[in-house]
């Protein structure tokens, strides 16, 4: 599938830095999320204490780094951050550790996929601000207790039944995001449009809303596509006309499917009859990584109510074969 219309990072979103908001007053959509980050870092401010452990779950592209970063803006420290996969071994996190101030917040990306040994170091970290590093090997090997400053850890995952019990327990602010609504990624694009000095109909900000996955990080890129077409193909102008023209030629359709959630779908109506399937069947038959499916594919298309996961596996909702064109099997109940 076009890795432009996945919600993951690519190389090009650098160049969308100025896009990102700054600080939780430029922050579109997340409510009640922002609300309460408003109250916690205010009163960590106020008391002059570290914030709280803040950990941000949720799909691919809806705001986790933004936010981390945010918080660290707010509170006026410093903003580190590394991720699970990076942190090999327990000297690497405990550099990083050490090497805080008073208060920072240490970001923590992909925190799920942290190795074991490195996430038993960051337990007495969290709880007690200490470190108990082992130096040396057999009898000779002992342990010291190196004092470390408060900071605020924020974690982010895309799968929260991965972490593990302990280390989700020591979170104070576990904080869900949801996907975005149509109004708040036509705000974000509508603000984009106008920080890149585009001119912009309200219907063509609209139909790129409508079409973006309920991803601020999808918009943004369907933004930038559009754009190009708009000046090589319009007048420069955002329309209606322009969006919706890029946005068929990309493959994107007119809820936001793309094609790798078509053949999501269409393997299933066409070859389980709607299901139930399990996902390692749907990985094989779509030579997706499991992975791939659970935390990029699947979300969006539950949350549009095209497919239903039930004990025995996946199915295809009513919704999901209308939007085939299909007609439900009869004995089909959802
Ligand atoms: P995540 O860490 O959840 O994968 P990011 O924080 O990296 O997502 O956000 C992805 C992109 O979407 C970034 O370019 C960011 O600027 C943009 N973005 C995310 N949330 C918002 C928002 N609420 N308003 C405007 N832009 C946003």
């Amino acid at each position: 599938p076009d890795p432009m219309l996945r919600p993951e990072p690519l190389e090009s979103d650098g160049e969308d830095r100025a896009l990102r908001p700054q600080m939780l007053a430029d922050f579109v959509g997340q409510a009640e999320a922002r609300a309460n980050l408003r109250v916690f870092i205010e009163s960590a401010k106020m008391r002059g204490k570290a914030m709280d452990h803040t950990l941000f779950h949720g799909p691919p592209g809806l705001g986790k780094t933004t936010l981390a970063q945010i918080m660290a803006r707010e509170l006026g420290v410093n903003f580190k951050m590394t991720s699970g996969p990076v942190l090999a071994r327990a000297g690497d996190l405990a550099a990083i550790l050490t090497n805080l101030e008073a208060r920072d917040v240490l970001f923590i990306d992909e925190i799920h996929r942290m190795n074991p040994a490195v996430e038993e170091v960051l337990y007495p970290a969290m709880e007690d601000f200490e470190l108990d590093l082992v130096i040396g090997e057999g009898p000779a090997a002992r342990t010291v207790r190196i004092e470390l400053q408060p900071f605020t850890l924020v974690g982010a995952t895309t799968r929260l039944g991965l972490l593990t019990t302990p280390l989700r327990d020591r979170f104070g602010i576990p904080t869900r995001l949801q996907f975005y609504t149509i109004d708040e990624l036509d705000l974000i694009v509508s603000r984009g449009a106008r920080l890149m000095g585009i001119p912009a109909d309200p219907e063509g900000t609209r139909e790129i809303a409508k079409r973006a996955r309920g991803t601020p990080r999808i918009a943004g890129r369907l933004l930038r596509r559009v754009i190009d077409f708009a000046l090589v193909e319009g007048d420069g102008r955002l329309t209606r006309a322009i969006a919706d023209n890029a946005l068929t030629r990309l493959g994107v359709d007119h809820i936001g499917l793309d094609s790798a959630d078509r053949r999501y779908l269409t393997l299933m109506a066409e070859h389980y009859g709607g299901g139930p399937v399990g996902v390692e069947t749907l990985s094989a038959a779509l030579s997706e990584s499991r992975d791939a499916i659970e935390e990029v594919i699947e979300p969006f298309l539950m949350q549009q109510g095209l497919v239903a996961r039930t004990p025995r596996g996946r199915m295809l909702a009513r919704l999901g074969w209308r939007h085939l064109g299909l007609d439900a099997p009869r004995t089909q109940q959802d």
